[in-house]
């Protein structure tokens, strides 16, 4: 069986606490993999190589750390088939889709390898006579990412490209569900030249996370995962004095309205509820129809559903693959069995499906709840997994109204030909990434991502220009070099400019 082992000061290094954990192949059920679990000993060792190479990393040249940015982008380049197969041999999205993962997360490095112009201070001249003032942005120190199962290559390449390229050192501690794409990823950021100890990645559980939470060597912590995970997290860092960005759960909305290209939502409808098997947070949760719109889009989608594919995510033919674990699909099902009970119509059921030759994996067919009622499990929890509800509204009003008393505020899209009624969402929704007639609103990486309420527990987004503000810290230098003959004489007010 492979072991995924830590990646500490430009090395692999073996897993020394004993502790491990499994990784699965979820088109077969099978463990292939076991992971490395971090003790205490071993995060205070990946930080200490952090540290150890900030010194000369951070005072390094811009073009210096461009010239290593720009080699890694290339190395991404020409593996991304490689990583996105070790993403679907342990996350089991479909090789289209990894694909798609590794070329957002690509976008990040682009972003990275424009860091001189990104990082360009500000100055005022003559603000006072001959005083001058610099505004700087310099790193913080060794800065922590803890990453979730979904998007096992995206989310940390979310993160350290652009936290290195500020100067700072990092510590990854990437998903134990489907560790090894992340290592790969931080192989290749070494061959591709960054120095030892600049990326370090720790696997294991959340007695590795808590390590990272409280090393007074940390000086930042990035996060994305669920909610409850994330606000532990936050109070936690704050808590041991460290800047904190933590990304949560979430339910996103999608607003059809009665004018809506029906055929059009629907396609969107089912591609943002059941790509990557609705384990994305950006996916489509709750479709709200208004009016007229709801019996024939449910109808179009329900339609749709029938005819998807699912199967291994390394079969060109699927579609949608697996659920990450068997627990998690008991957990996903429980909800499509619980929702008839609560008050919905179960529209289609998937919790049926088996894959021929493929009886252990952890697959669960699509599901299609519809007229579910708010205080429904179904709507009120993040369920993950590909069941879509359907809401229904008579007005915008009555929309709207519903959306934004969700907890959550991630994405949200509005489907409609009225301009008018699109730009009202984009200015009432109370969400982070607003999509008009696109489902899944990701931002491009020079762009910020993030959500609001529940959906982010920090004050800054992730990449994009928020990136750059977060792994850096602001410096203000105020500079005077005075005329010879006006030296001389004490004054004890406060400093005027004049
Ligand atoms: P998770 O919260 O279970 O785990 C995320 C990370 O936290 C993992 O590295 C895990 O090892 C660690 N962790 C888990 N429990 C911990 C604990 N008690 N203490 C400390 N660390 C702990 O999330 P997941 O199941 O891996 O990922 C799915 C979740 O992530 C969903 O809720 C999804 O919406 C969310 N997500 C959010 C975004 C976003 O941008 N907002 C993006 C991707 C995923």
């Amino acid at each position: 069986m492979k072991t995924v082992n830590h990646w500490i000061g430009g090395r692999a290094a073996e897993g020394a606490s004993g502790r491990y954990g499994p990784v699965y192949d979820p088109a077969t059920g099978e463990q292939t993999t076991r992971v490395a679990f971090a003790s205490d000993g071993e995060v205070d060792a990946a930080v200490a190589a952090a540290r150890d190479a900030y010194a000369s990393w951070s005072t390094a040249s811009l073009a210096a750390r461009t010239a290593v940015l720009f080699r890694y982008r290339e190395l991404l380049d020409a593996r991304r088939d490689e990583i996105a197969r070790l993403i679907t041999a342990e996350h089991g999205k479909v090789h289209a889709d990894a694909l798609g993962e590794v070329a957002r997360g690509l976008e990040v490095v682009e972003l990275a390898c424009g860091i001189p112009a990104l990082l360009k201070g500000e100055l005022s001249t003559q603000v006072s006579t001959r005083v001058d003032v610099a505004s700087l942005r310099q790193p913080l120190g060794v800065v922590a990412g803890v990453t979730p199962f979904n998007f096992p290559a995206m989310v940390p390449l979310w993160m350290f490209p652009l936290a290195v390229a500020c100067g700072n050192t990092f510590v990854l501690k990437p998903s134990e569900k489907d560790p090894s794409a992340a290592l790969r990823v931080a192989e290749l950021a070494a061959e591709a030249g960054l120095p030892d100890g600049v990326l370090n990645v720790v696997n294991g559980d959340r007695t590795a996370v808590e390590r990272l939470l409280d090393h007074p060597d940390v000086a930042a912590v990035s996060f994305v995962g669920s909610t409850p995970i994330a606000r532990a997290i936050q109070s936690r860092a704050v808590a041991h004095g460290k800047r904190v960005q933590a990304l949560g759960g979430a339910k996103n909305h999608m607003l059809v309205l009665p004018d809506a290209d029906l055929d059009f939502a629907a396609d969107n409808a089912i591609s943002a509820a059941y790509g990557s098997a609705g384990e994305r947070c950006m996916a489509v949760s709750v479709v709200v129809a208004v009016g007229a719109a709801g019996d024939e889009l449910v109808k179009k989608i329900a339609e749709r559903a029938a005819a998807l594919r699912i199967g291994p995510g390394t079969d060109p033919a699927s579609e949608m693959g697996p659920l990450i674990t068997a627990e998690h699909r008991a957990k996903v099902a429980s909800y499509v069995r619980g929702a008839a009970a609560q008050g919905a119509e179960v529209v289609v059921d998937g919790t049926g499906l088996t894959v021929p030759g493929h009886e252990n994996g952890f697959f669960l067919g699509v599901s299609l709840l519809d007229r579910v009622p708010v205080d429904a499990d179904a709507y009120r929890d993040e369920i993950f997994g590909p069941v879509l509800c359907v809401v229904r509204a008579e007005t915008y009003d009555e929309a709207i109204a519903l959306i934004n008393g969700s907890k959550w505020g991630n994405g949200a899209a509005v489907f409609t030909r009225d301009g008018g009624a699109a730009r009202r969402f984009q200015l009432e929704v109370e969400a982070g990434m607003v999509g008009v007639n696109v489902p899944i609103p990701v931002p491009v990486g020079y762009h910020s991502f993030g959500g609001w309420k529940d959906s982010l527990f920090g004050d800054l987004h992730v990449y994009g220009p928020d990136g750059v503000r977060f792994y850096t810290r602001g410096k203000v230098v105020t500079t005077r070099w005075p005329d010879p003959a006006e030296v001389g004489g004490v004054d004890l007010g406060f400093p005027r400019n004049h």
